[in-house]
C-alpha cells in the first residue's frame, strides 16, 4: 500500500516497523461541545485507513485520546481554556461537560459507522505519563521553566519545523493578531508542558507535580498516551490539517527529544471540510452536527458516503445541495443492491477476487476511496451471479462501512411485505429510478394480462423492449431496468 506520509511530502510503500502489528495513533475530539461534521470527517478518513489496514491482513492497535484538559482556544497556548469555556457556557463542571460530550462523539461516531478505536483515554488519566516525559526533558536541557510554567524549548532543535518550509521570520506565526504574547517564553514558538501559572484562577483540574500544582499542556498528552499504549515507536500518526501545526510539530519536538530517537514514521493528514461561505465553525454560522442533518431527514451514512467519494488530501466543500446529491445516490445504490437475488448463486470466488482486485488497488493508491466507490458500481455491472455480486459488495463494505447488505435486505423485506400484504402488483426498477411513463406502461401490460389480452400485453412488452427497457416478470410484479 502506498500512503502519502505528510513528513516527507511524497507517497510511500507502506512498511509498518514491526511485522507483527501496526502501531496507529489518532488525535481525538476535545470534549467541550459537540463535534461538527468537519470533525467527522476526519474520523471517517481514519476509520478508512484502519479498516483497510485489517482488510488487507495487518493487525492493528489503534490509540485515540480525549482532550478533557489543556486545550486552549487558540492552537499556540494563548486564549481560553476551551473546556472551562464549555462549562461555564452550559453552567457544568468541566468533568459533566467532559462526560457528556464524549458520550455525544460516540453516539455520533456510531451513526457514522465509525469504530472505536481499540484504546480511548482520556487525557486526564495519564497525569503520571506527562510528568516523566518533562522531568527527562527538563534534565536533558530540552524544558525550561518561566514564570511559572514549563515551556519546550524549540531552539534546542536541528530542525523544528517538519510538515512546512518556514523561514525563521515565520517563528511569528505563534502570536497571533488581537492575543495577548507570552513572555515567559525564549522563541516564540516554545509551548507549555506543563502550567501551574494560569491565567485561570477557577481551573477546576489540577494535579501536583516537581513544578507546583497545575495542569499538563495540550501537546504532551498525545506524545504521553501514544507512549503509554504503543511503546517508543509508531507507525502512523492521524489528524486533521490543522493538528499539522503547532501540535504534530510540538509532538514530533518533545516525543523525540525525550526518546532520542525517530518516533513515528508516517503522519496522515485529512483536509478540511469546509462549508461556501469558509470554514467550518462551532459558534458562528449553522452549527452542523449529525444530529442536525438527522433532524433534516438525511441518513448519517449519505454523509458518509459523501466523504467517501472524494480523496482525504484535497478539501471538500459542505452544501445542502451537495449532500441531496449523495443521499439519493447512496438510495440508488442501497435499491440496486435490493434488487439482486441472494439465491442467485453459488458464489463465484474467481470472480469476487477479480473484483477485489480493482477495490484494492484504488485503495493502496494513498487511500483512493473514490475510486473504490466506483469499484463498488462495477461490481453491479460485472458479468457475474447476484450472490457473486452480493459477495464482493459486502467484503468492499467491511471498509467503506455503508451498511450496504443490511440496508438492501431490510429494503427486499420490506417490498417482500407490501406485495404479500396488499397481493398488489409492485414494480421494482432495479437501478432505483422511478419513472411514471414507464411504471404506466408495465400496469397497462398486467391489465392486459388479466383481461387475457396477450397479445396487447406482448406488444406492450416489445414496445418497452424497443425503447431499451427490459421487463422481468416476478412474484406479484414485475422488475425493469434500462439495457
Ligand atoms: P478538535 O476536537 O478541535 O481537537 O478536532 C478534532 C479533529 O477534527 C482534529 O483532528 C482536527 O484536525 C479535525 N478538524 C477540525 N476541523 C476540521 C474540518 N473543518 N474538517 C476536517 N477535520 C477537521
Ligand atoms: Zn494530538
Amino acid at each position: 500500500m502506498y500512503l502519502y506520509n505528510s513528513a516527507t511530502r511524497k507517497k510511500e510503500l507502506f512498511v509498518p516497523n514491526h511485522p507483527d502489528i501496526v502501531k496507529m495513533y489518532t488525535c481525538g475530539p476535545t470534549v467541550y461541545h459537540y463535534a461538527h461534521i468537519g470533525n467527522l470527517r476526519s474520523y471517517i478518513m481514519e476509520d478508512v485507513l484502519e479498516k483497510y489496514l485489517r482488510y488487507v491482513g495487518y493487525n492493528v492497535k489503534r490509540v485515540m485520546n480525549i482532550t478533557d484538559v489543556g486545550h486552549l482556544t487558540s492552537d499556540a497556548d494563548e486564549g481560553e481554556d476551551k473546556m472551562l469555556k464549555g462549562a461555564r457556557r452550559e453552567h457544568k463542571t468541566v468533568l459533566e461537560i467532559a462526560k457528556y460530550y464524549t458520550d455525544a462523539f460516540f453516539d455520533d461516531c456510531a451513526k457514522l459507522n465509525i469504530k472505536t478505536p481499540d484504546v480511548v483515554e482520556p487525557a486526564t488519566n495519564c497525569i503520571d505519563e506527562y510528568i516523566k516525559i518533562i522531568s527527562k526533558l527538563m534534565d536533558t536541557g530540552y524544558a525550561y521553566f518561566a514564570g511559572g510554567n514549563v515551556y519546550f524549548d524549540t531552539s534546542k532543535l536541528d530542525r523544528y519545523y517538519i510538515f512546512n518550509d518556514f523561514k525563521e521570520d515565520d517563528l511569528n506565526v505563534g502570536v497571533r493578531e488581537g492575543v495577548e504574547e507570552d513572555t515567559n517564553k525564549r522563541n516564540k514558538n516554545d509551548f507549555v508542558l506543563w502550567f501551574t501559572k494560569s491565567k485561570f484562577e477557577d481551573q477546576a483540574l489540577k494535579w501536583d507535580s516537581p513544578w507546583g500544582v497545575g495542569y499538563p499542556g495540550w501537546h504532551i498528552e498525545c506524545s504521553g498516551i501514544s507512549m503509554k499504549h504503543l511503546g517508543d515507536d509508531l507507525d502512523i500518526h492521524c489528524g486533521g490539517i490543522d493538528n499539522a501545526f503547532p501540535h504534530h510539530t510540538n509532538e514530533i519536538a518533545q516525543s523525540e527529544s525525550y526518546l532520542g530517537h525517530k518516533w513515528c514514521n508516517w503522519w496522515m493528514h485529512v483536509l478540511h471540510l469546509n462549508t461556501t461561505s469558509g470554514k467550518m465553525s462551532k459558534s458562528s454560522g449553522e452549527f452542523l452536527t449529525v444530529s442536525l442533518l438527522e433532524q433534516k431527514g438525511y441518513d448519517p451514512l449519505a454523509y458518509r458516503f459523501f466523504c467517501l467519494q472524494s480523496h482525504y488530501r484535497k478539501s471538500l466543500v459542505f452544501s445542502w445541495e451537495n449532500l441531496d446529491n449523495a443521499q439519493g445516490a447512496y438510495n440508488k445504490l442501497i435499491a440496486r443492491i435490493a434488487a439482486l437475488k441472494p439465491e442467485d448463486g453459488p458464489v463465484d470466488e474467481s470472480v469476487v477476487a477479480a473484483l477485489k482486485e480493482k477495490f484494492c488497488a484504488a485503495l493502496d493508491n494513498d487511500l483512493n476511496t473514490s475510486l473504490g466507490v466506483t469499484a463498488l458500481y462495477d461490481v453491479l455491472k460485472a458479468k457475474a451471479n447476484d450472490a457473486t455480486k452480493l459477495a464482493a459488495i459486502g467484503s468492499f463494505d467491511q471498509v467503506l462501512s455503508l451498511r450496504l447488505l443490511e440496508k438492501a435486505a431490510a429494503k427486499r423485506e420490506e417490498l417482500k411485505k407490501q406485495t404479500v400484504a396488499a397481493g398488489e402488483f409492485t414494480i421494482i426498477s432495479e437501478s432505483g429510478e422511478s419513472d411514471a411513463e414507464i411504471e404506466a406502461q408495465i400496469r397497462a401490460r398486467q391489465d392486459a394480462k388479466k383481461a387475457k389480452n396477450f397479445a396487447e400485453a406482448d406488444r406492450i412488452r416489445d414496445a418497452l423492449k424497443a425503447a431499451g427497457v427490459e421487463l422481468t416478470d416476478i412474484p406479484h410484479g414485475a422488475k425493469w431496468k434500462r439495457v
